[in-house]
């Protein structure tokens, strides 16, 4: 077999579809078989394609490929959440968080190795930013998290992860890119990715289903509003420029009142819902009465809705998490002010403070502190 296969996985339908026709000689509806094979059944290996001729499996397998990040490790919160550190290479690793709910499953994905955007509340950030995944990388995460709740829903209490009341579970209903990384810096793999999760022979996800975050690249924000309809999350953060600059250091260059008519006109193009603001709970930062009313005066009006996230807390943080009192009320004046905001439930917390354990359970030293030290970021993205 030689060496230059091409790796199926994430490629676009159209690029799919010339691969068949050129490579094999097959006509487009074998790229159409090929698809659904790949996403809805997960299907790592052409020889369980049975619809396909054995002779076209069989070239397949000399040209082409599936291949998917392998999973280092796993953890198991007793609240269902689970969480695969994935090899990127000998010393790399990222993590994808599946995360279940009563009425639906988000799975939470990265979207690069590391992050270059240096927010000083985040841990990823700590790491430096070390590359951008491909295409295959990103979807692979889905693709991976799939086959593991597939795999698990045989066992005793697989269906029920999580769920109070016992309700099925284990499938991936959301797709959120709030892992590692900024996945507006990485656009060129992002986007074919997008597309794939909401395919309609892929993912099959609707659009609001799927939720790109970002830390506020304004051009790319109004290049995402032309060519894909995603639902957007903004990381605000702060409702103040001086304040902006110092906890998002891309505000410097896109300050708040460019960014929010990135947003404006985002939904306007997209005919979408409402941007939804992502705002971390520091202690005695960005959670005082002003700031909240500050905030109202910004996005009232407006189709905007704020999540309030509780700051986790890493090691070599200088912040802490506002009091569980404060949030509340924070929450309550910005409601009080004509802005929905809510609380997002901390999950997975148990897995957090299991970290230190995964050394035991993992031979490269290397990729376990990486593990470690990625978890806050992780697990504060876990939510919308
Ligand atoms: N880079 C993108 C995607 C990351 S999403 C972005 O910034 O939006 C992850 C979310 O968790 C972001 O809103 C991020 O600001 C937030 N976050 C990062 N570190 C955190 C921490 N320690 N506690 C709580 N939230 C945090």
């Amino acid at each position: 077999m030689s060496e230059d296969r091409v790796n199926l996985l994430g490629l676009p339908r159209s690029e799919l579809t010339a691969f068949v026709a050129e490579r094999l000689g097959a006509k487009p509806f074998r790229a159409r078989q090929l698809i659904k094979w790949i996403y809805r059944r997960g299907a790592g290996d052409f020889s369980v394609m049975t619809d396909l001729a054995q002779d076209l499996r069989a070239r397949l397998a000399e040209v082409a490929k599936i291949t998917v990040p392998e999973i280092v490790a796993e953890q198991r919160s007793s609240d269902g959440t689970r969480k695969w550190m994935l090899r990127m290479d000998a010393v790399q690793g990222i993590e994808t968080v599946y995360i279940p709910e009563p009425d639906r499953g988000t799975l939470c994905i990265s979207s690069q190795v590391g992050c270059a955007m240096d927010c000083s509340f985040c841990a990823t950030a700590q790491q430096g930013f070390n590359r951008n995944l491909s295409v295959a990388e990103i979807v692979g995460q889905v693709w991976l998290a799939h086959r593991e709740l597939e795999a698990s829903a045989d066992e005793p209490d697989g269906r029920t992860d999580g769920r109070p009341d016992g309700s099925p579970s284990g499938r991936i209903t959301n797709i959120v890119l709030m892992g590692m990384g900024e996945p507006l810096a990485n656009y060129r793999n992002v986007v074919p990715a997008l597309r794939v999760f909401t395919d309609d022979l892929g993912y099959d996800l609707s659009r609001r289903r799927v939720t790109l975050s970002t830390s506020g690249l304004v051009p790319q924000m109004y290049k995402l509003a032309e060519e894909c309809n995603v639902a957007l999350a903004v990381s605000l953060h702060a409702p103040n420029d001086a304040l902006r600059d110092e906890l998002v250091p891309i505000n410097r260059k896109h300050p708040i009142d460019e960014l929010l008519a990135a947003c404006w006109h985002y939904i306007d193009k997209q005919n979408g819902r409402s941007v939804t603001f992502e705002y971390v709970m520091l202690d005695g930062i960005n959670d005082k009465p002003e700031h909240a009313r500050q905030l109202a005066r910004l996005l009232r009006g407006r189709p905007a809705k704020l999540n309030l996230i509780p700051f986790n807390v890493f090691p070599g943080t200088r912040y802490r998490r506002s009091p569980a009192a404060t949030i509340v009320r924070f929450r309550d004046l910005l409601n009080e002010n004509g802005v929905i905001a809510t609380i997002r439930r901390t999950r997975g917390d148990d897995i957090d403070a299991a970290c230190g354990q995964l050394a035991g359970q993992v031979t490269d030293r290397t990729l376990v502190r990486l593990g470690s030290r990625l978890t806050a970021a992780a697990r504060s993205s876990v939510e919308v």
